[in-house]
C-alpha cells in the first residue's frame, strides 16, 4: 500500500479534504516545513504556527 501524507491545516488542525481549495507554502521563517492552510482559515486570516520553529504568522 502506498503511503499517503495527509495534509493537516496548520491553523485549525483539521484534515484537508482533497477537493477543498487549500494553500500550501514553506514556513517564512525556517522554510523547512510545508504549511497547509484550509480555505476557511485563509478566509478568516487565522494565525498558523510552524511545527518546527514555532513561528506564528498570519
Ligand atoms: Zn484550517
Ligand atoms: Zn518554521
Amino acid at each position: 500500500m502506498a503511503k499517503v501524507d495527509t495534509p493537516i491545516c496548520a491553523s485549525c488542525g483539521r484534515i484537508m479534504v482533497p477537493r477543498e481549495y487549500a494553500v500550501k507554502f514553506s514556513c517564512p521563517n525556517c522554510s523547512n516545513v510545508t504549511i497547509w492552510r484550509c480555505e476557511r482559515c485563509r478566509q478568516f486570516a487565522r494565525p498558523y504556527r510552524c511545527s518546527k520553529c514555532d513561528f506564528v504568522g498570519p
